[in-house]
């Protein structure tokens, strides 16, 4: 079979559009003989299907495994649309994984913590009181065959994290979000759990901008100080054992210390702290965490407690002195609490092993940072790269406004800054007719702040469960819609809302974007 034939039975579609082919060929080299395939195509040029295509193709050929990866669940939508469409005209298999809790069939549980929801799990699936599970673990592999897990686990009332596990044991294509390969720990598990050989790997990274700072995101540790006053509470009222004076002492120590921050944050939204100056306590994190197993008992009545204060605390404290060279700490806050955060400037080269491990890679993106930038940032060996790069196919299309005297930097933001941000989106707004107008914030904070000025009657406001599927409902019923969302967060990243070839999107206003501030 020619690869042109092998790439065009493939190939989900009829034709081909401008750049896909030449993509799907360049993803079928790079996955036959190895390497890095960095892809900057833009938005709306069709590289998911053509970059399926290729890999797949070669993937056939080697007996390789793909894993697709997207940085959230709602970025999964695309490349699943796609691979129905290549799986009905192949015996290809896939299978999808993400977010244990959000595929938990236990509605009690979708308010929980996501740590205190991996205990629940643990817990019920140990004393072996999950029915759920029970149902998944007693079914055969090959009954699963093309199911939509999250569906037929809901009708058959089987646990659908466990039957995406099943499937995934078999499948040629993983689909699944980036923690599930470079999170450390998660990964341990995946490769325990499926045994899956990374060697024999060609990953696919979407949106592969993002990802460096999602690896820093997912390992960055806080510490809060609303979690310090109430971890005080509770030593206090549930801890007897002798080391209790000393305990509240630290934490009284450490509130006050807090209080220095805030006063030197000021107007600043964000400070850098000296490792050398982040003071001393005698505050030791097994004594916390044993203090911590001592409060979650003393709560009563329930089969099992949710974490508590104090063990968030040992969390952060065990973590303070680790990698301090790579480690950056910043106190930062929000609308809730002051915060310490103690994050990574560029990946730790562990996280990133993987893409040096497996047999081929394609990063691909609409827009990817230099490849000097992927080298350092992601550990890559630049003799192993290829580049790909497509001029956008809407460049002419677009007109770009940009307007002065207004800004979201945090000094600027008060009461006169938040009318003026959301007068500009109500004329932006008013000046499409139909479709969707999209407002883009810096911050969760900032949109709350400019909204109630926006004065638009029907408008989207993204929330942590806000989905594609919910701004394509509401564009069905609704002529004109603008969606509020956060830039970095799941709404604004990489999404496309089609109705046949035409996007509905029609006008897009960046409210600022989200630069810290530098540190003095
Ligand atoms: S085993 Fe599955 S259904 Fe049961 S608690 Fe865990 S995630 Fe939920």
């Amino acid at each position: 079979m020619s690869i042109a034939l092998s790439l065009k039975d493939l190939f989900p579609y009829k034709r081909w559009r401008k750049g896909q082919l030449e993509l799907a060929k360049e993803a079928y080299k790079i996955s036959k003989k190895g390497g890095i395939l960095l892809v900057n195509y833009p938005t709306g040029s069709g590289k998911t299907a053509a970059v399926l295509t290729g890999t797949l193709s070669a993937a056939l050929e080697n007996n390789l495994r793909i894993f697709y990866l997207v940085k959230t669940k709602n970025q999964l939508v695309s490349p699943l649309n796609e691979l129905r469409k290549i799986c009905g005209k192949t015996n290809i298999t896939f299978s999808c994984i993400y977010n244990k809790k959000d595929m938990c069939l236990f509605e009690s549980l979708k308010n929980v913590e996501y740590d205190d929801f991996l205990r629940y799990c643990s817990f019920m699936v140990r004393n072996n009181k999950c029915p759920f599970y029970k149902k998944a673990s007693i079914l055969e592999e090959a009954s699963l065959q093309e199911v939509d897990v999250m569906s037929f686990g809901k009708e058959i009332k089987a646990c659908p994290y466990e039957l995406a596990k099943k499937m995934a044991s078999r499948a040629t294509i993983i689909v699944t979000v980036y923690n599930y390969l470079f999170h450390p720990d998660i990964r341990t598990l995946l490769e325990y759990d499926l045994g899956y050989d990374i060697k024999k790997s060609v990953i696919i990274v979407d949106e592969g901008h993002n990802l460096s700072d999602s690896i820093t995101g997912m390992l960055t540790k806080e510490l809060r100080k609303s979690w310090l006053v109430k971890a005080r509470k509770e030593v206090l009222k549930l801890y007897k054992g002798e080391e209790k004076e000393i305990i509240i002492q630290e934490l009284t120590k450490l509130l006050s210390y807090f209080k220095f921050l805030e006063r030197k944050l000021g107007e600043k939204s964000y400070l850098e702290i000296e490792h050398e100056n982040f003071p001393v306590y005698d505050l030791n994190p097994e004594a916390l965490f044993k203090v911590a197993l001592i409060i979650e008992q003393v709560e009563e009545g329930r089969l099992i407690t949710p974490s508590s204060y104090t063990r968030k605390i040992a969390e952060f404290w065990k973590e303070l002195h680790k990698h301090r060279a790579s480690r950056i700490i910043v106190a930062e806050r929000d609308f809730t609490s002051t915060i310490i955060r103690l994050t990574y400037v560029i990946p730790p080269l562990d996280t990133t092993k993987p893409l040096r491990e497996a047999h081929a890679a394609v990063i691909m993106s609409g827009t990817l940072p230099p490849e000097d930038y992927l080298v350092s940032t992601l550990g890559l060996q630049s003799k192993n790269i290829t580049l790909l790069t497509m001029p956008s196919l809407y460049a002419n299309n677009i007109k770009v406004l940009g307007i002065r005297n207004i800004s979201s930097r945090y000094v600027e933001r008060d009461e006169r800054n938040f009318v003026e941000m959301g007068h500009l989106i109500r004329e932006v707004y008013r000046s499409v007719p139909t479709g969707i107008v999209m407002a883009v914030f810096p911050s969760y904070d900032y949109l709350k702040c400019v909204l109630p000025y926006v004065k638009v009657k029907d408008v989207l406001v993204e929330r942590e469960t806000t989905s594609i599927k919910d701004v394509i409902s509401m564009i069905g019923i609704k002529d004109k819609v603008l969606i509020a969302c956060s830039a970095w967060g799941k709404i604004a990243e990489g999404i496309e809302v089609r109705i046949k070839e035409e996007s509905l999107i029609k006008a897009i206003v960046i409210a600022g974007l989200p630069i810290p501030e530098p540190s003095s």
